[in-house]
């Protein structure tokens, strides 16, 4: 997403304004010890918008046995969240309506779309159940306001994009994504969000040409206030057959609505009839519903659906994955680039998870291919119900899965990835369908977690770094032994589900349990440092020493340093608590020094961090596959090295008491 266009659409002196009276209803409803009393004289400051809301009220869309007069009753008989859904509602339309008067932009048209969308939008939340009646009118409503911000902030550029979509605005969003790197309905989120909506009503708003896409918190409130805007298109322009076809499929695929389409349409219309007066929106003559469903039988309509239907069919291909059917690797390129944006910008958390099978390549081997995809099948099954509305899950490539986790930071990630793991290997994986292989075999996977959140926001600038980061992470997991759960930047294996923490038992190869150096009186740790540059090793050794905590041995030169490791691995030195060595070194590299150290029983499982000033993605693969516990860069520093020193001393402080 263009973050500029963005600016400038956010940025525009002239874009609506909500009315201070919504303002405040906003910050009132969001106050727990707020009463009736406060929010009716809230709205009764307004009278004019007073009187509108109760004329609605009392309007037969609602449809209140006794009339009432007062907003305190209002409120009493049909709840704060209608009185509120209609302050906003007015409010909008209210300080939207000199909007585009001396242009191509109709602003009745727009209002006609939106009222059928919220009045859609509340007519299915109450028939499904799904989502809350009066937010669902408010997104419904509110779920085009980005084309209006987008058409008073950028003018002639966004008039442009509409006349290419034409009045059907087929395409709109992908039109408006090629053009100006924005669509409205990121737009309408970021203005929802800026107005101090609801997050699921802007969540809502970002989703309602996407439902399919809807994910997380709110994801009923989404697709509900997507399935609305298919059903004012079913009733814009005279009215559409396919998109109340489109209805009906999409809200029994969602819902499991299995109900006629046709009465819902009807009730749509004549509640847009009768709100549309008390809006002062024309929303011209009532569509033919009778009309729009007859058409099925008309021959061109047919064409015209079976089209539509390889079009969907084609699009559909493109982002599966034929084997398990879950997203490919193309579609979760697109989702993560999608989500990540948005996700930056408004400080949301973003949670990449990746999980590869462990030694797969032995099932191939020994069971042949068909058992191997049948393992597979069955793994993108349990990741994804694992996973269900939380996240996507994709299918990354070969034995590789990856899931993307919107509004989860690294500790839920880490969780996340832990039920999945669990779930793979709590039972084994049924392959009597498979012809001359065991009934039943035993799968693992390792996963790795990054996730941009408040602790590590600064650190990912970028989706390639999450997916980077995931998969360094996989790799510290399966060099750890395997199935288990790694997230990026921390020593420890994710607990395991139902176990005490490892710390607690002192599991072997958790860091918990890593041996503490005998150090001097007051020391816990030993931490041999090496590295050539004397400035930075300095720095280095202040701060891994955590104020005399830990003693840190300083070596400049990759050969030195080998002789150190030849004396450890020979029993006549004590083995570190962590080595940190630098890539580059004059004499042995710090991969050589790695494969040193992971050859001699002395060294194997001690943490072993590689520093580098490089981010070359070969240089991260070529250490972790030799066994380094972790890749730093040398940016990154000051910031990452103390955490784990921290967590070695804290993990040192728990098994021995009298240490601290
Ligand atoms: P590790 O625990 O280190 O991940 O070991 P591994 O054996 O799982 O890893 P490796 O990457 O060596 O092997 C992956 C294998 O997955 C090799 C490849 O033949 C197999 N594979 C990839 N895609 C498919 C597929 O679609 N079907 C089948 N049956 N096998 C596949
Ligand atoms: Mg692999
Ligand atoms: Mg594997």
């Amino acid at each position: 997403m263009s973050n500029d266009v963005l600016d400038q659409v956010l940025g525009c002196p002239s874009l609506p304004t909500l009315p201070s009276v919504a303002v405040h209803l906003l910050e009132l409803t969001r106050d727990p010890d707020a009463n009736v009393g406060d929010i009716s004289v809230l709205v009764k400051q307004d009278q004019g918008l007073a009187v509108k809301v109760l004329r609605t009220v009392n309007s037969s869309y609602y449809g209140l046995a006794k009339p009432c007069g007062s907003i305190e009753r209002a409120l009493m008989y049909l709840g704060l969240n209608t009185v509120k859904s209609l302050v906003l509602g007015f409010s909008l339309v209210e300080s939207t309506h000199t909007v585009g008067t001396d242009s191509e932009f109709d602003l009745t048209a727009h209002w006609r779309a939106s009222l059928h969308g919220a009045v859609a939008s509340r007519e299915l939340a109450i028939l499904t159940g799904a989502a809350e009646p009066d937010d669902a009118f408010t997104g419904g409503l509110f779920q085009d306001v980005g084309m209006l911000a987008m058409f008073v902030s950028l003018g002639d550029r966004y008039e442009q994009v509409l006349k290419e979509a034409g009045p059907e605005r087929v395409d709109l969003c992908q039109i408006e994504r090629r053009c100006l790197g924005l669509t409205h309905a990121e737009a309408g989120k970021a203005l929802a969000t800026k107005w101090s909506l609801p997050a699921e009503i802007a969540n809502a708003i970002a989703f309602h040409h996407n439902g399919e896409r809807a994910v997380g918190n709110g994801l009923a409130l989404a697709r509900i206030v997507a399935l609305g805007c298919i059903a004012a298109g079913a009733l814009a322009n005279g009215g559409s057959k396919a998109k109340a076809r489109e209805l009906g499929d999409k809200a029994s695929e969602w819902f499991n609505y299995r109900g006629d389409i046709e009465p819902v349409l009807e009730s749509i219309a004549s509640g847009t009839a009768t709100l549309a007066k008390l809006f002062n929106v024309d929303v011209g003559k009532e569509p033919n519903i009778k009309m729009i469903m007859s058409q099925a039988s008309d021959r061109s309509f047919e064409l015209q659906m079976e089209t539509q239907r390889q079009a969907d069919q084609m699009a559909q291909k493109a982002s599966t994955d034929g084997l398990t059917g879950i997203s490919n690797r193309a579609e979760f390129d697109r989702l993560l680039s999608d989500a990540f944006g948005p996700v930056q910008r408004e400080n949301a958390d973003l949670c990449v998870l990746f999980m590869d099978a462990d030694r797969f390549k032995s099932v191939n081997d020994t069971h042949g291919h068909a058992a191997g995809d049948a393992v597979l099948i069955e793994l993108a099954r349990r990741v994804r119900s694992t996973v269900g509305d939380r996240g996507q899950t994709c299918r990354y490539g070969g034995e590789e899965f990856a899931v993307i986790l919107p509004g989860v930071g690294a500790d839920e990630g880490g969780e996340i990835g832990e039920q999945i793991r669990a779930t793979i290997e709590a039972s084994a994986f049924d392959l009597s369908g498979v012809d001359g292989v065991p009934d039943e075999l035993s799968v693992t996977v390792s996963v790795g977690v990054s996730a941009m959140d408040a602790a590590d926001r600064a650190r990912i600038h970028s989706a390639e770094k999450l997916v980077l980061e995931a998969d360094e992470a996989v790799y510290a997991a399966k060099n750890a032994g395997r199935n288990r759960v790694k997230v990026f930047g921390r020593l420890r294996d994710v607990d395991r589900l139902g176990e005490a923490p490892a710390g607690a038992k002192g599991h072997r190869d958790d860091l918990a349990s890593v041996p503490v150096g005998p150090g001097v009186a007051g020391e816990e740790l030993m931490i041999l440092l090496v590295e050539d540059d004397a400035l930075a090793a300095t720095l280095l050794k202040t701060v891994l020493g955590r104020n005399g905590r830990a003693r840190v041995e300083w070596l400049s030169t990759g050969s030195g340093a080998a002789k150190r490791l030849a004396q450890i691995d020979s029993g006549a030195s004590p083995a570190p608590d962590l080595i940190v060595a630098d890539l580059g070194l004059p004499g042995e590299t710090g991969i050589e020094l790695l494969l040193t150290a992971r050859a001699s029983s002395a060294m194997t499982d001690v943490p072993f961090v590689i520093m580098t000033a490089s981010d070359e993605a070969e240089d991260i693969e070529l250490c972790m596959q030799a066994g380094a516990t972790a890749f730093v860069r040398k940016v990154e520093l000051c910031s990452e090295l103390p955490k784990w020193v921290d967590q070695l001393l804290s993990t040192a402080g728990e098994q021995d008491p009298q240490a601290a």
